[in-house]
């Protein structure tokens, strides 16, 4: 249950007083629905109207505030023609332009031969003074109505500045003060504000260095949500460690046997990666690591080695994907290699159904499975395993803390856990996503692949572009064509989708075929074996396309509108070519005109392949937000951290979550029940249930 003290963060924004609806859904669709997430919805920049000029000494192109006295209304016959208001002070004339306004109210705020004090950006116009649609006009007896400093937020369309700012203001006002849940030492010797005053600095500033992501109140603000993610991790971590673990120590012959039957040998890191989730298998304690590496490393035929060490020391293996065709893609790679070591695997997926599923099901409790490949099915209840040993968990921050507990329950011992994951981050960011597991890498290729050759085309050659794919699909090739991120709606990146679909159909007939997100998982799923079979060609989608998808026939590549993207996802979108020894292309088709920084990115994409170092550009070039945040990644949303400026709080908040978590498991000292109300309040509250289900 929420505490009670957090319902007014928690009540619907549709309780604001004074916001249409119109505006509410622009705020739900930027921030969120609950006055928590305007709250938290962090001002990007300050307006100063401090700067008070005479007209003679005022700088075009600032924001000034001047004091004048209105002259003249002047309103042309034409009414295209702007509305003009001539005004002036000792030192000078200014002009206020207005296109379409409503004369009758525009007569009544700047009365003629009124003082009025304007504020807004100065233009200089063919030699004169002006300001289009001040922001403020006011009568100098009520310069209350006009705020000094003005807080600037990141808006979507048809929200104005203005609107949000108020629900901000009425937001803050209308939450209480929360219990302090930051350990009390670390709060004096930083002198950290409380939560709500935080909060309060950073809406409505000071000054332009309380916004800064350096100043004690966003420091603050990052840390808490720096800690309820942390501890929230700690929470599971903990939760899968009770179990005593125990030694799985095994001969090496099932391995060996695996080794013979490789048609080449493993890299480096894959030796590497083995031989230490090999040794954490040996350990008493539990493992819990995460191997990271590209699409195509060879991480699953590490993972089956280590399945078969597991089996060596006489325990069963779970293989968990997060859907259904990737878990059918583990089969097909582990299958034959395991059979030949004599290692018996099955698939265990939603659609088995009946008494073929009773029959696994027998046969897994009796022992005579050693590696059950599958998807979120393998979790159900009645799915009992005879000695469940290892759990490996692909993409694993797509599964719930729910159903990773659900797994580890199936075991009598601590399971050992490897998580797999293909999205390559930098440590730091590993750390806030997955918390604190040891961390195997796998950097290298395998031998022989060929590099992508990758292209930055801009979009008006975008019919040379489908032309020239016709003529390689024509010769037997295989493409993806990805689609651009339209605003924050998925409805109009489907628009997109499906728009592009027609013209590429148009030219190419029944070849062409679509998948995106709003399509049920089994239409998805039949169209991609279509394209995996070759019966498509041409695969338009949006970016829903699943990461770790092997389709080793496809070549070709084509991201729409690609600077819209970060550069991970475009790094993830490229690595779904360039799996076999034909050579792929990847065009990234880039709007005609695009900025510097967008055309750097875009360079960084035609220089390297290397995930871990576009990573960590896309880390430099945007804050890191973008790494973890994207929806698609599953990995958790950080509104108030900015990676850049906060990475040394990551280990701080990680280290108070282990203290805290061994001192207090339950959470259930003074501090404790405050932490649980910080869970709540960045809604990583999974863990709290979890300790009420016991
Ligand atoms: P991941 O699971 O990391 O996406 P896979 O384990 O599926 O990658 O490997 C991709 C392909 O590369 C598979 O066909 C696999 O057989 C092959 N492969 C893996 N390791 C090597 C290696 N060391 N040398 C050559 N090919 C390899
Ligand atoms: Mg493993």
């Amino acid at each position: 249950m929420r505490p009670e003290v957090l319902f007014d963060y928690f009540a619907d924004i549709e309780r604001l007083p004074g916001i249409g609806k119109r505006n509410k859904l622009a705020i739900e669709r930027i921030a969120g629905d609950r006055m928590v997430h305007l709250l938290m919805h962090m001002p990007t920049g300050l307006i100063d109207r401090r700067y008070r000029p005479s007209l003679i000494d005022a700088v075009p192109g600032s924001i000034v505030t001047v004091l004048v006295t209105v002259d003249k209304h002047v309103r042309l016959a034409n009414r295209r023609a702007p509305y003009r208001v001539q005004c002036h002070d000792d030192t000078g004339e200014l002009t206020l332009v207005f296109f379409n306004p409503r004369a009758d109210w525009l007569n009544k705020q700047l009365p003629e031969g009124e003082p009025r004090l304007i504020s807004g950006r100065l233009e200089e116009y063919q030699g004169k003074l002006q300001i289009t649609h001040p922001d403020y006009m006011v009568n100098p007896d009520n310069t209350a109505e006009m705020p000094e400093l003005e807080t600037i937020y990141p808006l979507t369309a048809g929200l104005s500045g203005k609107v949000l700012r108020k629900a901000v203001a009425v937001a803050l006002d209308s939450v209480p003060p929360l219990p302090e849940w930051q350990n009390s030492s670390v709060m004096k010797r930083d002198s950290w504000p409380s939560f709500t005053d935080a909060l309060k600095t950073v809406h409505a500033p000071q000054a332009i260095e309380d916004l800064n992501a350096s100043s004690l109140a966003r420091r603050r603000l990052a840390c808490d949500e720096l800690l309820a993610t942390q501890l929230a991790l700690a929470i599971v971590r903990e939760r899968t460690r009770r179990k005593r673990g125990r030694r799985l120590v095994g001969d090496g012959t099932i391995r060996g046997k695996i080794l013979a039957a490789l048609p080449f040998s493993l890299t480096n890191d894959q030796q590497t990666a083995l031989q230490e989730i090999v040794s954490d298998l040996e350990n008493e304690r539990a493992m819990l690591r995460l191997m990271q590496g590209d699409v195509g490393s060879g991480k699953t035929v590490v993972a089956l080695l280590a399945a078969a060490a597991a089996a060596e020391a006489g325990v069963q293996t779970a293989l968990l994907a997060p859907t259904e065709i990737l878990a059918r893609q583990h089969l097909e790679t582990i299958e034959p290699l395991a059979n030949a070591a004599g290692l018996k695997v099955a698939l265990l997926t939603g659609r088995n159904k009946g008494k073929p599923r009773t029959a696994l099901l027998e046969t897994l409790a009796a022992g005579d499975i050693d590696i059950l490949v599958g998807t979120h099915a393998i979790i159900q209840d009645d799915v009992v395993f005879k000695d469940l040993g290892f759990a490996i968990i692909d993409e694993q921050h797509r599964f719930g803390v729910q159903q990773r507990l659900t797994l580890a329950s199936k075991a009598q011992f601590g399971v050992d856990v490897l998580g797999m994951t293909a999205t390559p981050i930098p440590r730091t960011l590993t750390l806030t996503a997955y918390g604190d597991m040891d961390v195997s890498l796998i950097r290298e290729k395998p031998p022989g692949r060929m590099p992508v050759d990758t292209r930055v085309v801009a979009l008006d050659r975008l019919s040379d572009v489908a032309a020239g794919i016709g003529r390689a699909v024509q010769a037997g090739a295989r493409a993806y064509w990805v689609c651009p991120l339209v605003e924050e709606s998925e409805l109009l990146d489907i628009a997109a989708a499906e728009e592009r679909f027609a013209t590429l159909r148009h030219m190419f007939g029944d070849q062409v075929g679509l998948v995106h997100g709003k399509m049920k998982a089994l239409e998805k799923d039949a169209v991609m074996e279509q394209f995996q079979r070759g019966e498509i060609s041409i695969l338009v989608s949006t970016t829903v396309i699943e990461v770790g998808v092997n389709v080793p026939e496809a070549t070709i590549m084509v991201i729409e509108h690609a600077e819209r993207f970060g550069l991970s996802q475009l790094h993830q979108l490229r690595g779904r070519v360039g799996r076999s020894d034909l050579q792929s292309r990847c065009i990234l088709l880039r709007a005609n005109e695009i900025g510097e920084v967008a055309r750097s990115r875009l360079k960084i994409m035609r220089e390297t392949e290397d995930g871990f170092l576009i990573a960590e550009e896309d880390l430099r070039l945007r804050g890191g937000g973008e790494v973890l945040g994207t929806k698609q990644s599953g990995l958790p949303e950080f509104k108030l951290v900015d990676f850049g400026e906060h990475a040394d709080l990551i280990e701080l908040a990680r280290d108070d979550a282990r203290l805290i978590i061994n001192k207090d498991p339950e959470l259930t000292s003074e501090r404790g029940k405050n932490l649980r109300c910080l869970l709540y309040l960045f809604e990583r509250d999974e863990g709290v249930r979890l300790m009420q289900s016991g």
